[in-house]
């Protein structure tokens, strides 16, 4: 078998298992036997003692405490729904929430919509950044809930979610605020309590976890309308027996991110840093689609001259480097982001743009080797 090496510099659609993760992972699970973590017998018993260990990984991580909730779903795609949905069943509800948010909460709040409710989808310039007062002008006495991505997963802008909370907060709005916070953690300081949100969504597969796992994280106190209903699990907020070795997954990448605490951010910024120095210095017409000093440290959504994105990911599979040319879930459809045109880029524009995505513990070489492949396969496309 021939052994294909690649360089994943498109950590954002998925981070990869971590060594720490697979480690642990075979060392619970290869010898001993995984029971239902609802039996009373020991096997039973060791799944939810391991459960609830990672419950409290995770709710440290995200800063929850005091009697927040932590519930375990199959991914943020389920989180997502479960609160927007959960929230359109209030007849008539108005639910806000903007153009460049994730599918998995744009479709639900339509699929909202379809089933009664009203909605507003705030617009953002093209600075990729939405304005808060913009947020706040669309709020209206029926308002239920508001739902605004922490970071966006293309671009890597930083929402203004902290500063929508606080204001919230002084308005004494009774909106239920919601942030997919998917994309932040781990790459930014996110503090649940902090944010003053009502809900958060996170998922394992993005910080080195496995794909299939997901939480809502729910303020004390405030109530969960469950999207799946059955059994008792998740103390009745989500039914169905608990994906054991996923929600172990996330609780070892959530305790490794808490010891590699703060350094990680600058860790991030400067292989990021690498990857852009190369490509800036050699290619002067290819442009960050939005301002870097408002982005996740390790994301790099960069906007070619005449080079169809998705022609240039294809070439770079074959060098062994693996990019982006839109949203994960968005790149195996045709047809430009929404983001992107959400932003005011148009059709041919869209389709030039590239995400790279780092991770921390990328090794300053294979990035600029990585860069340097970048440079080159686009130099030779441009002459093609
Ligand atoms: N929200 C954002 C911002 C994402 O980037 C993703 C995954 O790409 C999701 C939600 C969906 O997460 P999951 O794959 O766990 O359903």
């Amino acid at each position: 078998m021939v052994a294909i090496s690649t360089t994943n510099l498109d950590k954002n659609a998925t981070y990869g298992i971590t060594g720490e993760v697979h480690a642990a992972i075979i060392n619970e699970f290869g010898k001993r036997p995984l029971g239902n973590p609802s039996s009373i017998h020991s096997s039973g018993q060791r799944a939810r003692f391991l459960i609830e260990e990672a419950r409290s990984s995770v709710a440290e991580l995200v800063g929850a405490g005091g009697g927040d909730r932590v519930i375990f779903t199959s991914g943020a795609s389920e989180a997502n729904n479960c609160v927007i949905l959960g929230t359109a069943l209030n007849p008539r509800a108005h639910i806000i929430t903007s153009t460049i948010e994730h599918p998995s909460v744009l479709e639900a709040v339509r699929e909202g919509a379809r089933r009664g409710a009203l909605t507003t989808e705030v617009t953002v310039g093209r600075s990729g950044t939405l304005i808060t007062e913009d947020v706040l002008s669309a709020i209206r006495p029926d308002t239920r809930l508001i739902s605004i991505m922490y970071a966006n997963n293309e671009t890597g802008s930083v929402q203004p979610v902290t500063e929508i909370g606080a204001t919230l907060r002084k308005l004494s709005c009774s909106a239920i605020f919601h942030s997919d916070v998917v994309q932040a953690l781990g790459k930014v300081n996110f503090n649940f309590k902090e944010s003053l949100l009502d809900f958060a969504s996170i998922s394992a597969h993005k910080i080195g976890g496995l794909a299939g796992i997901g939480a809502l994280i729910g303020r004390a106190g405030i109530e969960i309308t469950p999207l799946i209903y059955g059994g008792p699990q998740e103390k009745r907020a989500r039914a169905g027996t608990e994906n054991t070795i996923g929600i172990f997954s996330f609780g070892v990448a959530a305790r490794a991110l808490i010891k590699e605490g703060m350094h990680r951010y600058k860790k991030l910024e400067e292989n990021r840093e690498i990857v852009w120095s190369v490509i800036r210095d050699t290619l002067p017409g290819v442009l960050p689609t939005v301002d870097l000093k408002n982005t996740l440290p390790n994301t790099l959504s960069l906007i070619l001259p005449n080079i169809n994105s998705a022609d240039l990911v294809v070439a770079l599979d074959l060098e062994g480097i693996e990019i982006s040319s839109g949203s994960a879930c968005a790149s195996g459809k045709p047809g430009p982001s929404h983001v992107m045109l959400a932003m005011g880029l148009s059709d041919d524009e869209a389709r030039r743009v590239i995400r790279i995505s780092v991770g921390s513990e990328d090794s300053p070489d294979s990035l600029k080797t990585a860069a340097q492949r970048i440079v080159s396969t686009i130099k030779r496309m441009a002459h093609e």
